[in-house]
């Protein structure tokens, strides 16, 4: 079921809520790096009418399970979104009468359809700009040994590292250079 709010049962005096945000776009929209920890997630709301601006605060939070970038272990994280949004009437952002008011440039302000505000895409949006691209069990995660695949975090291995490795400033370590004395 998606989360949306009727226009018509909003009032100027703020209401809060709280609502469940089905976490079933985790799969299409975090693609193959998150999973869901929970099918459901809470978010608590404050919504107000004035006119035809809807405004609406809160907070959404959730856990999240992920395979570790450097060391490919299972781990989870929870991350919290709040935020603060207004909904305008339909037709009032760039209007296409070339004039670009204040909230046409406002990432925070979008439209509504004059019956209802659907919050599914703006609360699932917020939580993904939360999510690391690149996330790791420890900002500490050793990896792994790039030859035998062992956990550095777990244990050591014994693979030497490779030829085409070594330090193209390996041979001046043989160099000796004579001692001369001061004057
Ligand atoms: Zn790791
Ligand atoms: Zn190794």
């Amino acid at each position: 079921m998606s989360l949306q709010f009727k226009i018509a049962d909003l009032t100027p005096a703020p209401q809060h809520h709280t609502a469940m945000l089905a976490t079933a776009w985790c799969a299409e929209r975090a693609g193959d790096v998150y999973t869901a920890c929970a099918a459901e997630l809470p978010v608590a709301l404050k919504v107000s009418k004035a006119a035809e601006v809807i405004e609406i605060s809160g907070m959404a939070s959730g856990r999240f399970g992920f395979a570790c970038s450097r060391c490919a272990e299972p781990a989870e994280l929870t991350v919290r979104a709040e935020f603060e949004h207004r909904f305008v009437g339909p037709g009032q952002l760039d209007a296409g009468d070339g004039e670009v008011d204040a909230f046409d440039a406002d990432p925070d302000v979008s439209e509504h359809d004059g019956v209802h505000v659907l919050l599914d895409d703006l609360l699932i949006e917020l939580l993904l700009i939360e999510l690391p691209a690149v996330p790791l069990c420890s900002e500490q995660c050793l990896g792994l040994c790039t030859q035998c695949g062992t956990n550095f975090n777990q244990q050591r291995c014994t693979c030497q590292p490779k030829a085409d490795r070594v330090s193209p400033w390996a041979s001046l370590a043989s160099i000796t250079v004579a001692d001369k004395p001061v004057a």
